[in-house]
């Protein structure tokens, strides 16, 4: 009868960890998806094969850091005073509105 290692009998179930060979679907390099990867997917209960290389993975995570969804900057309404957030940075060559000025302004340039 041959010898289970512990961490297979652990889980109640038996899937040999082997180092796979996989595609990146970003560069087309062949990754290696290794054992211990595997386990730690396993053990966080992906279903799915990691589709990139590391290197992808990385450049991805970094370019979702650089540019987050929503930076909003202190401005003051150049209109009623109020503090006010606004989604770009103010350049102080142009006034910024609050939303309810800006509206305003809106409503106004379309008259
Ligand atoms: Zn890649
Ligand atoms: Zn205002």
């Amino acid at each position: 009868m041959p010898a289970i290692p512990q961490s297979m009998e652990k889980g109640g179930y038996c899937v040999p960890f082997a180092d796979r060979t996989l595609k990146c679907a970003d560069c087309g390099t062949s990754f290696v998806f290794s054992m211990s990867e595997q386990e730690f997917f396993a053990s966080k209960g992906y279903q799915n094969e990691p589709k990139r290389c590391p290197s992808c993975r990385d450049t991805r995570r970094q370019t979702r850091g650089e540019a987050p969804a929503r930076q909003m900057y202190d401005a003051v309404c150049a209109e009623c005073g109020v503090q006010t957030k606004v989604p770009f940075r103010p350049s102080g060559t142009r006034p910024v509105y609050c939303s309810n000025c800006f509206s305003e302004q809106r409503a106004g340039a379309l008259r």
